[in-house]
């Protein structure tokens, strides 16, 4: 396909632009409302004294997001894709044209709310980080299998609310796991602050 493949050109070159700045970029994916810009403004808070962080945001319209970023203390940029459903390897490279990201920062893209496309297009980013909340269903991984297959680390988010949904925690990480024996685990609720922990060792133990 030559959109996939002109779309993975571009990102080895953000790869390269990252590689070189040693920034690790990790590219946030799920369906729209499982949480990815909370867990995002909680990290920033708890790191940005430590780390250098930034953020592009992306959405479909509207800068809230980019806007709750910056509340929290990150530079962050907005990409609206209007009627598209995904970001794709050359808005991040325009991106990266308006925003000067620093030598040993990390980058955290958020990607449109979507399971689908977002799977097939790389960004360049070091790894991929899909989060699915406990009110969606523990069959996701089934459904949206290429999404887990290509992703290293799975947030199940909003735990706070498992005793009031039939959301069965092993049986989602059996289901991914079954599909891509490598992908980790972090269990969150990024509401109690719980798994944050473990979600702060895991990124500094990413290399660029
Ligand atoms: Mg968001
Ligand atoms: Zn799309």
């Amino acid at each position: 396909m030559d959109i996939l493949s002109a779309n993975n050109r571009l990102a080895e070159r953000n790869r390269g632009y990252f590689e070189g700045k040693q920034v690790l970029s990790l590219n946030m994916v799920s369906s729209p409302g499982s949480g990815k810009t909370t867990i995002l403004e909680k990290t920033i808070r708890d790191l940005i004294a430590t780390r250098k962080i930034f953020v592009i945001e992306g959405d479909q319209q509207t800068a809230r997001d980019a806007e709750r970023i910056e509340k929290s203390g990150a530079p962050a940029i907005q990409i609206n894709t209007g009627s598209g459903c995904h970001l794709d390897a050359k808005m991040i490279h325009l991106a990266l044209k308006k925003m000067e990201v620093e030598n040993n920062a990390i980058l955290f893209i958020e990607n449109v709310g979507n399971l689908v496309c977002p799977a097939l297009f790389d960004l360049g980013e070091h790894k991929r980080v899909v989060v699915i909340s406990v009110t969606e269903g523990d069959d996701k991984p089934l459904k949206y299998p290429y999404m887990f297959q290509s992703s290293n680390l799975c947030i199940i988010n909003k735990t706070d609310l498992l005793p009031y949904v039939d959301f069965d925690v092993e049986l989602a990480v059996s289901n991914a796991r079954q599909l891509n024996p490598d992908l980790e685990f972090i269990l969150m609720s990024s509401k109690t602050g719980d798994g944050m922990q473990e979600w702060y060792q895991w990124l500094g133990k990413q290399g660029t």
